[in-house]
């Protein structure tokens, strides 16, 4: 299996592709993650991304096209994959379509995390991870179980990325509204695109994109449309209308359910309605001789 995992910056794309990742037992490539080891390494890539990336810019096309093209040859992306932050423009869309079908391979999701850019700034500029095995921490929403200790593997060093500050993010930010919004009507009009809300809890958004790869209906919880109440709901058309109680179970005949102590009460009913002559023939009954018989006048007649 075979997939994209498209949203901006801070989305929780990492965090989701993590878990996938085990859970799948697909492999996540990160165009960022690539882009950091050969900035640490020193690598002339790296040298040349260095800037680009801590100016909250993306870096040119051809640079992280031909990492991905290496990066998705290797054998272990051959048992599946997760794009982490490529495609990033429609130029990396269409190129990865190109190398994908030289390489007779096929996308199987193209997921979009949807998040609203005010909870962004927030996410991103408290976020850091465990120098050692990379867990990711929020300085208010997510912090380890022991202050400073990393709860997967007890470091106690933890670290930053350059361009996860506020003035880089809203940098990062207009970078994916210009240039990577884009590429969602580009996998929409092929049918391709899927979305999760990435505002909701981290495990109801793990949940809601399990739920798409594993090929089931949206998990309860994870969307955020809210339901129509009630009472606001549109009349239905008279077509699609269900019948009334009462038409249903003269419709259904004899097999009508109708609860015992309401049965035994139509049953009286229609005993005393045969009992009693209708209203037609029975004429009028004199109020006094009515009170004095103890009978009751007919309904319409009462004043
Ligand atoms: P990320 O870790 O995905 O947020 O990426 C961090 C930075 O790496 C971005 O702000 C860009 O500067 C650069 N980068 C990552 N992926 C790409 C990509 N597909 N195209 C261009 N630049 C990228």
């Amino acid at each position: 299996m075979n997939i994209v995992l498209l949203g901006p910056p801070g989305a929780g794309k990492g965090t989701q592709a993590k878990r996938i990742e085990e859970k799948f037992g697909l492999v996540q490539l990160s165009t960022g993650d690539m882009l950091r080891a050969a900035v640490a390494s020193g690598s002339e890539i790296g040298l040349k991304a260095k800037a680009i990336m801590e100016a909250g810019q993306l870096v040119p096309d051809e640079v992280v096209i031909a990492l991905i093209a290496d990066r998705i040859g290797r054998p272990d992306a051959k048992r599946g994959f997760i794009l982490d932050g490529f495609p990033r423009t429609t130029k990396q869309a269409e190129a990865l379509d190109a190398m994908l079908a030289e390489k007779g391979i096929k996308l199987d999701h193209v997921i979009e995390m949807k998040v609203d850019d005010a909870l962004l700034v927030d996410r991103i500029a408290g976020r850091y991870t465990c120098a050692k095995c990379g867990a990711g921490y929020h300085e208010r929403n997510q912090k380890p179980k022991t202050e400073g200790v990393c709860d997967v593997c007890g470091s106690t060093e933890f670290k930053r990325r350059a361009d996860d500050n506020a003035e880089t993010v809203s940098k990062r930010l207009a970078a994916y509204h210009a240039q990577t919004a884009p590429i969602l009507p580009y996998y929409r009009a092929r049918g391709a695109l899927k979305s999760v809300d990435g505002m909701a809890p981290i495990d109801s958004v793990t949940s809601a994109l399990s739920a798409i790869l594993a090929g089931k209906p949206a998990a309860a919880g994870a969307s955020k449309a809210p339901k129509a109440p009630k009472a606001k709901r549109k009349p239905k058309s008279p077509a699609k209308a269900r019948p009334k109680a009462k038409a249903r179970s003269k419709a259904k005949g004899s097999r009508a359910k109708v609860p015992a102590k309401k049965a035994k009460r139509v049953t009286k009913k229609a005993v005393r309605r045969v009992k009693r002559p209708a209203a037609s023939v029975r004429g009028k009954v004199p109020r006094k001789a009515a009170k004095a018989l103890g009978k009751r006048r007919p309904a319409a007649r009462r004043k």
